[in-house]
């Protein structure tokens, strides 16, 4: 079968990638020079390559040693990242005889174009991702400044505008985050101990957090507030204004993004979508996607499951959080824990709610919350009973064993 990609970030890579397993006929259409989209070139692994370091510098003055960097050097790390990954994809795609197109591609009158010249194609996979209308720049803007700067205000406390002004607060920069709500991460998702607990941790590092601040005007160095009151700093970002990149396919069905159901078709036949254009915000989405729809246009029927799905926000410590807040919730804090002590980080703690024996969510503000997210994850997806889980054995010492507290305490609860 003949498979046609668009767009080659995160989910288009993995929906090639698995066409092209299955024994398709794949071709890849990609508007820019470099594949990656925006997690690779822009987003998470830049990103992720400048928290590394700051990380590891944190970490380190806990201990009381002192190493420095610079916004350069950090930015040399992201751009070497991004360069290796986005390179990597390009030869694993070649490998596997993937035929890459460099042109636009569009949906016109039930024709799949790449820049002007019609495909011929059997199956359709679109993953064009989102484009950006920031008035300033934004997180994804930060390995590519050409300047360095003292104070930053970042303009929205939802993930990235949490995550970006950890960054720059460990970078030493003097931060302020302006919220139009009255809270930060106002997502509804995420529960009202652990916002608390990053309000707290966040002011202590010295950020300054203006809540219920509606931003007039956004410059590129200061904001004006609605009540008149006006904020400066050497730079300003904008952590919103990313929408999914619909250009060329307003043919198709769509509102926000592309219209799909749970088997990532769109109301078109043969025509799927995947990644941030059906709406999702995370790569980890996109590369489920791009599986997902791959497997659908290859004929199987699998449904994208959106339960649980794990989602981090790269601070020091962590917040990850999968699932929902309800039932029965306990805490395991991580000062209770022996590699919490081994490693001197005493913040957070892992929140885990089961109902009817069967975990339901779980949010943790602590060292390692990635890992143990996606173990919790893992169980409510799979559908592990609470008291099976009591047969898991995790390396102690870990963070991983706040999991077990918790279900151990879960389980008694139940029991009492
Ligand atoms: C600063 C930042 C940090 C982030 N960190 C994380 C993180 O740590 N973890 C995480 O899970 N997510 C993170 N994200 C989100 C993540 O980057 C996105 O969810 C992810 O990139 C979505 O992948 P995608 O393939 O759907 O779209 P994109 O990455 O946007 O890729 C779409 C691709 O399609 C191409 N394209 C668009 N239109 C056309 C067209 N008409 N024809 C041909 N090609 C086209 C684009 O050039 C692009 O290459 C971050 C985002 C930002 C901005």
């Amino acid at each position: 079968m003949k498979i046609t990609v668009i767009g080659g970030g995160t989910a288009g890579f993995y929906s090639a990638l698995i066409s092209a397993f299955l024994g398709n006929k794949v071709t890849l259409i990609e508007k820019e020079d470099k594949l990656g989209g925006v997690c690779v070139n822009y987003g998470c692994i830049p990103s992720k390559a400048m928290y590394h370091l700051l990380h590891s510098i944190t970490v380190l003055q806990s201990y009381r040693k002192i190493v420095n960097t610079s916004l350069e050097e950090l930015q040399q790390f992201a751009k070497e990242a991004s360069n290796k990954v986005s390179k990597g994809m390009e030869y694993t795609l070649e490998d596997n005889g993937v035929e890459i197109i460099h042109a636009k591609g569009s949906y016109r009158s039930g024709k799949i174009l790449a820049n002007n010249e019609s495909i011929n194609t059997d199956k359709v996979i679109i993953a064009t991702g989102t484009s950006s209308n920031k008035p300033t720049p934004g997180y994804e803007d930060l390995p590519f400044l050409t300047s360095d700067f003292n104070s930053a205000i970042v303009i929205g406390a939802t993930f990235g505008g949490i995550e970006l002004a950890w960054l720059l607060k460990s970078m030493k920069k003097e931060v302020t985050v302006v919220e139009k709500m009255d809270k930060i991460l106002p997502s509804p998702d995420i529960d009202d101990e652990i916002r608390n607990a990053v309000y707290n941790y966040l002011r202590r590092l010295g950020i300054k957090l203006v809540l219920s601040a509606q931003a007039q005007k956004i410059e590129k160095d200061k904001v004006v507030l609605v009540n008149g009151e006006t904020l400066k700093a050497d730079i300003v970002f904008s952590a919103f204004g990313r929408y999914p990149a619909i250009e060329g396919f307003e043919e198709l069905p769509h509102s926000k993004g592309l219209i799909v159901n749970e088997y990532l078709e769109t109301p078109i036949s043969n025509i799927f979508g995947a990644g941030d254009i059906i709406g999702t915000h995370t790569a980890t989405e996109a590369v489920y996607g791009g599986t997902i729809a791959s497997l659908n246009a290859f004929g199987l029927r699998k449904r994208f499951n959106t339960q649980a799905m794990p989602y981090v926000i790269y601070t020091k410590p962590e917040i990850a959080y999968a699932g929902r807040i309800e039932g029965n919730c306990v805490k395991t804090n991580v000062a209770s824990l022996s590699r919490g002590a081994a490693d001197k980080e005493f913040e957070g703690f892992l929140k885990l709610c089961e109902k009817d024996g069967y975990l339901v969510g779980a949010q943790a503000f602590m060292e390692d919350a990635e890992d143990v997210i996606a173990n919790i994850s893992v169980l409510i997806r799979l559908k592990v009973k609470l008291d099976d889980i009591l047969d898991i054995v995790y390396p102690h010492p870990s963070y991983l064993e706040s999991i077990l507290e918790a279900v151990r305490s879960l389980s008694l609860k139940r029991k009492t």
